[in-house]
């Protein structure tokens, strides 16, 4: 008998499809999810002619997608970043996202994805996304205040990035009402796949594939209110049931650096793996499984502590700090072992305030504050000489505008003079590390999900987190969403295409 633990890591072994004897239902594509990946397959699928079927446990769905904040990584030369006054065009995107989104990152969905994003946000805007044509007027922008479409949502302006290709803000916000809103995204999506004929079968929880004699996905077994049903797909079954930042287990055993500190975002209702799982238990390869998108909560809090200095434990510097606060999630975690400090001066440091200039109540602690350089060192127990080092290294270029070390831009340079200092406690568990998983099923751009071999699994498609997409081992904000989206309109075309 496993433990409850080894069941949430086995695979989903799949049934054969002569056990079944009748079938309940029966439709061209079953989609298993009704976030945003899935609303979209089930959109694409349906207007592409398919009979489609969505099944979601919760109550109507929605998952992370409703839940977030709505940005949506885009570019290429949209309408919006016209409107804004930024040129921008896919292969500086696809530079640009190769870059930030490895290493492992996949070239061949970046090509795609950076081609058809033009396309792509047409086809959100014609499912009812609006995009407010003002852009966010700060210098490094997390969240944009009221109004505000269009912003930066990566390190697209600091070094290396911005010499590999030409910076364009690229995150498309949808608003309600002047404010950013996943609810809103969703209810669109979802009322796009109902208007695309799409059958939505809410309270349904997909528990394993159903497989024929040649290893071809033929339908889903699913549990409703205690019942067991079983669901024919004719041409193909697309898995879009979000990541595992909720299974403790996969994290344990597939991303042991995510395991512990960092607090799983989205509803604890899904990103349990279980699509993942269903996919590898009919034979799909899953890959990149430690990579997440950690984002530093109190990344600056306000824009103006970018002039401090991050240091690590041995009082070193890092990073140059004008990177996007998800890049500071990954490098502290994962190359710091989340023990890291932002070292502020009494000119520079400034409350944490959102993008409108509202003062905002957030939570960080204050490590250590001191007259010098060394009796801060002392406190934060760093060996003798280190911080007093990189703070006089760093000010002596400072003072010049330079930053030969980590090329943090000129815009951001100020000597740290003015005492009394402080050590902002960026520590895991001193302030808030936000996860969700990146790594899953290894689909082509089209969304077939492949088995080890790269050969497709015939009948499976998988999209969003359920999938390895487009963000590997680097991320931007909006590419969950983006990526999601767009794989997902993918995979539903894929899936509606086939014939058996
Ligand atoms: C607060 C917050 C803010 C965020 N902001 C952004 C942002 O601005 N931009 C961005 O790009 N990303 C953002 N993200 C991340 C992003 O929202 C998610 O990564 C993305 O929504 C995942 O989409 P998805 O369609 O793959 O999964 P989800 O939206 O989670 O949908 C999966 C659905 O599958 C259902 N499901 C799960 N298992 C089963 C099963 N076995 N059977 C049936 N149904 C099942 C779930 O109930 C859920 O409805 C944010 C996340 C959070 C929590």
């Amino acid at each position: 008998m496993p433990s409850s633990d080894e069941a949430q890591v086995k695979t989903s072994p799949p049934l054969a499809e002569r056990e079944v004897r009748n079938w309940d239902a029966e439709e061209d594509v079953i989609v298993v999810g009704f976030g945003a990946a899935g609303a979209c397959a089930a959109i694409a699928a349906g207007e592409a002619g398919a009979s489609v079927r969505v099944i979601e446990r919760g109550w109507r769905g929605g998952g992370a997608s409703a839940e977030s904040t709505a940005q949506l990584y885009l570019g290429g030369g949209t309408p919006l970043q016209k409107a804004c006054g930024f040129e921008d065009d896919p292969d500086e995107m696809h530079k640009y996202l190769v870059a930030s989104c490895g290493p492992g990152a996949d070239e061949a969905k970046i090509r795609v994805y950076s081609d058809r994003s033009v396309d792509h946000y047409h086809w959100l805007t014609g499912h009812g996304l609006y995009f407010e044509p003002s852009f966010v007027p700060y210098e490094v922008s997390t969240h944009p205040g009221p109004g505000q479409g269009l912003s930066f949502t990566g390190s697209e302006r600091a070094h290396p990035y911005r010499d590999i290709a030409k910076p364009a803000p690229r995150g498309h916000t949808v608003l309600k009402d002047g404010v950013m809103s996943g609810e809103f995204m969703m209810q669109n999506l979802m009322q796009g796949a109902a208007d695309a004929g799409a059958v939505i079968q809410a309270d349904t929880d997909a528990e394993r594939l159903v497989v024929d004699g040649e290893g071809e996905v033929v339908g889903v077994v699913a549990r409703v209110r205690g019942e067991r049903q079983l669901l024919r797909a004719r041409r193909g079954v697309v898995i879009t049931t979000g990541g595992f930042a909720h299974n403790e287990e996969m994290l344990r055993r597939y991303a042991p650096a995510l395991t512990g500190h960092p607090a799983p975002i989205g509803p604890p209702t899904g990103d349990d793996g279980s699509g993942i799982r269903m996919g590898m238990g009919a034979g799909g390869a899953a890959i990149r499984m430690d990579a997440g998108c950690i984002t530093l909560g109190f990344a600056y809090g306000h824009r103006d502590n970018i002039r401090g200095i991050l240091v690590n434990a041995q009082g070193q510097r890092y990073v140059n700090e004008d990177v996007y606060q998800t890049n500071h999630g990954q490098i502290a975690l994962m190359e710091q072992k989340g023990q890291v400090y932002l070292i502020v001066d009494d000119e520079i440091f400034k409350p944490p305030q959102d993008q409108s200039g509202e003062l905002v109540p957030q939570e960080f602690e204050i490590a250590a504050v001191a007259e010098t350089p060394e009796a801060l060192e002392a406190e934060l127990g760093m060996p003798p000489h280190s911080l007093t080092h990189t703070l006089a290294t760093y000010n002596e270029f400072a003072a010049k505008g330079e930053d030969p070390y980590f090329h943090k831009e000129a815009l951001w340079l100020q000597p740290l003079q003015n005492p009394p200092l402080a050590a902002i406690d960026l520590r895991v568990g001193h302030t808030y590390y936000a996860l969700f998983t990146l790594g899953g099923l290894h689909t082509r751009p089209g969304g077939e999900v492949m088995d080890v071999e790269g050969e497709a699994v015939p009948g499976l498609y998988a999209a969003g987190r359920t999938a390895s997409g487009i963000p590997a081992q680097g991320y931007n904000s909006g590419l969950s969403l983006g990526d999601g989206t767009f794989s997902g309109r993918m995979a539903g075309d894929s899936a509606a295409a086939r014939s058996r």
